[in-house]
């Protein structure tokens, strides 16, 4: 039975339109539907030849193809059975690194380098290998970076796990979306639980001990049991961050999805329910919350920058790397540097013939404005630490603590029920916290397409 209280914690999280909003992740601001083709290839050039000399960047590097295309999954990814446009594309990533080598001024060291996808792992040996050493001359990875890849255990073997290694990869990341058999039959997407123990071993016995696991709640005919039956299996890998992502059903973006079964998914208080349950074994297993959907160990780099307060909103979700430069490298690919965001051409083959041409393949992206990095840096922080800590924004940004009223008491007005406001800041209590994408929506200055966006549970 539901406990009182819990029903009017529900009965409160659907009076503010919880089950049936559909807002942004946040992992940018503004958010990418929101770019503009007012930033191109001559304004990233520039804002890469103003990074500081010496200085430590991250660097993303793209990956957009994959062995079979998973119903659920709405990347921008490419299905391919040869291993010929992987080779196309290998050369046009070493073109553009020799474009990136020719402005990127002297000594900047990477702090972070992350290979995602679609499936990096897709690549052979080889291949990693060059690619890697080509990145790796462009820039080294710094003492103590984190070089972390994501691997498909559908698509990895010794050569290529050696290859990753021999490069310096330090952290790996499996996504498992669920175990059970009818939920992956019903997402098109086949990972069988020994397949993945299998991989996650190798990995270990690699020496890698930094392991990512995401999985994924609101999946079609995902019940509590086989939540609770999963999420144990996940906890069974020892995985030192766990990712719980809702599963996002935007099928009028993403054309897979229509063969997913919509009356088999989970209705919005189910989902929260399932988010719960998943959050409390993670936490009775000693994992650690840290922002909306993350789990670290404590030991975990990412665990310990939200007890620090250096936690960061990325791309990714969260990260722990405080550099303000992330150079993204392929189609598709987002780069934020201080001046703003560019992003590369999204279709392959308008990526490759940019570079063929011996230019950033920029098509869009957006140029900061003071109002922005003030809305963006209080929507970060909220995300990261359910609170906006006025002084620190302030002090950060170079403003008078005054700057962020307005702003604060917007949101606390719309709010005012389940968070509190005082001379320290804003802060969203536990019990409120399911509702902090939608809190951060509430400072989000531009106008959104809500239909666009996933549910917000
Ligand atoms: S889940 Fe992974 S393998 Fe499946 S389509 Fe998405 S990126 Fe590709």
């Amino acid at each position: 039975m539901v406990k009182p209280n819990r029903m009017t914690q529900i009965s409160q999280l659907a009076e503010f339109g919880l089950f049936d909003a559909r807002v942004p992740r946040y992992t940018s601001y503004p958010t990418a539907p929101h770019f503009s083709a007012d930033v191109g290839p001559s304004d990233f050039a520039q804002w890469v030849r103003a990074i500081k000399p010496y200085s430590q960047i991250s660097l993303y590097l793209h990956v957009p193809f994959c062995r079979r295309l998973c119903w659920f999954c709405a990347c921008r990814t490419q299905g391919t059975s040869s291993d010929a446009p992987l080779r196309a594309y290998a050369k046009t990533l070493l073109a553009e690194i020799d474009l990136l080598r020719a402005i990127l001024p002297q000594g900047v060291t990477l702090s972070r380098l992350h290979w995602g996808g679609g499936t990096p792992t897709l690549m052979p040996a080889a291949m990693i290998t060059e690619l890697g050493q080509a990145i790796f001359a462009l820039a080294p990875l710094a003492k103590g970076g984190e070089f972390s890849v994501e691997i498909d255990p559908n698509e990895i073997d010794a050569a290529r796990l050696r290859a990753l290694t021999d490069l310096g990869m330090n952290r790996a990341s499996i996504g498992v979306q669920d175990f059970d058999p009818e939920v992956q039959t019903a997402i098109g997407r086949s990972q069988p639980f020994y397949l993945t123990r299998q991989v996650g071993d190798m990995i270990r016995d690699a020496g890698i001990f930094a392991l990512n696991v995401d999985i994924l709640f609101g999946l079609p005919h995902q019940t509590e049991a086989r939540m609770a039956e999963s999420v144990m299996q996940l906890i069974s890998l020892s995985p030192s961050r766990v990712a719980l992502y809702g599963y996002a059903h935007v099928p009028w973006m993403s054309r897979r999805q229509q063969m997913i079964p919509t009356a088999a998914l989970p209705t919005p208080q189910e989902r929260l329910h399932l988010f719960e349950l998943a959050s409390d074994l993670l936490g009775e297993a000693g994992y650690q919350a840290v922002g909306i959907d993350h789990f670290a160990l404590s030991e975990d780099n990412m665990a310990k920058a939200a007890k620090t307060g250096q936690l960061r909103r990325n791309f990714q979700g969260y990260t722990d790397d405080t550099a303000d430069v992330l150079l993204g490298l392929g189609a598709s690919s987002i780069s934020r540097l201080p001046q703003g965001f560019a992003q590369n051409a999204s279709r392959t083959a308008d990526y490759a013939a940019a570079i063929e041409n011996k230019r950033f393949s920029v098509q869009r992206g957006h140029r900061f404005s003071p109002e922005d990095h003030l809305r963006g840096a209080m929507i970060e922080q909220l995300m990261c630490e359910f609170r906006i800590d006025r002084a620190r924004i302030a002090q950060r940004l170079g403003y008078h603590p005054a700057a962020l009223d307005e702003l604060l008491n917007t949101s606390f007005a719309a709010f005012q029920s389940v968070v509190t406001l005082d001379a320290e800041g804003l802060k969203v209590p536990p019990e409120a916290r399911p509702l902090t994408r939608l809190i951060a929506q509430s400072l989000d200055g531009y106008n959104r397409a809500a239909a666009q966006h996933s549910a917000a549970v």
